[in-house]
């Protein structure tokens, strides 16, 4: 589904990526692995259109993508998620999911036919689709919560939430388990997988917990100092001795 070939990002003269490749399956639940420092976040960020590649070359179906704004791969169903913008913490959970920029009830054309009146539908019918949102997600009881006021892994859940209102096809998700309590772990966990299984989701995940990565994911990418040190199922990846060495180098 994503091609990365030999993709470089440079901030100044350091090489945060260096010339990494690798390939993202459809409809696999990527985990990305790798000591601090190893360039996920870098990687991430320049194929979701956060920065620019200093070189090599993306693309999504065959289709090139490379440096895209994140609004254009957005339509592509190409999605990074981010944390709640401060601006955000004060609104409901649901009024969050309402607001996604190309959020769309499916009944465009009633307001073509409407107008005014149809804006109205339009946002009931949007906040249906929240609604059904949060069900999925097992959050329903945060509805009318503000979003600032949810705990880590609650925010994390509305991140995911946030995704599924628009037509997602591949999801970059960062650091998921940071400071989120194993319950709640599980259920974010739970949502990835049904989405996944049930909706055709891809995703590519970052994350420390080992114990998630191997409920989750497969293959695992192993990257070290901007490159790809190795592919394979977790346990391939634990065997190798370049991964060993690389995180008992740090
Ligand atoms: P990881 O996610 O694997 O921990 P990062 O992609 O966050 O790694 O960082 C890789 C390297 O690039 C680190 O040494 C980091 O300090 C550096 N880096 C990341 N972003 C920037 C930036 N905006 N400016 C300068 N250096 C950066």
């Amino acid at each position: 589904m994503i091609v990365v070939e030999n993709l470089v990002k440079t901030f100044g003269g350091f090489r945060a990526v260096d010339g990494a490749s690798l390939e993202i399956g459809a409809g696999t639940i990527t985990g990305l692995i790798g000591p601090n420092g190893a360039g996920k976040t870098t990687l991430f960020n320049v194929i979701a259109g956060v920065h620019q590649p200093t070189a090599g070359r993306v693309t999504m179906g065959g289709e090139d993508i490379t440096g895209l704004p994140p609004h254009q791969l957005f339509h592509k169903g190409l999605l990074r998620t981010f944390q709640i913008a401060h601006e955000f913490s004060s609104m409901t959970v649901r009024e969050n999911l309402m607001m996604v920029p190309g959020a769309q009830s499916g009944e465009t054309l009633w307001n073509a036919w409407f107008g005014r009146k149809g804006i109205a539908e339009e946002e009931r019918a949007l906040g249906a689709k929240a609604d059904e949102v949060l069900a999925f997600l097992t959050i329903d009881h945060l509805t009318y919560e503000k979003a600032g006021n949810l705990s880590g892994g609650q925010k994390k859940l509305l991140e995911l939430g946030r995704t599924m209102m628009v037509d997602a096809k591949i999801v970059f998700l960062d650091e998921v388990g940071a400071g989120v309590n194993r319950t709640l772990l599980n259920t974010i966990g739970d949502a990835i997988i049904r989405l996944n299984k049930e909706r055709g989701y891809t995703f590519v995940v970052i994350e420390h917990d080992m114990d998630f990565i191997e409920r989750l994911c497969d293959p695992v990418i192993c990257m070290a100092e901007g490159k790809v040190l190795a592919e394979g199922t977790l346990a391939e990846i634990k065997a190798n001795e370049q991964v060993i060495e690389a995180y008992l180098g740090t």
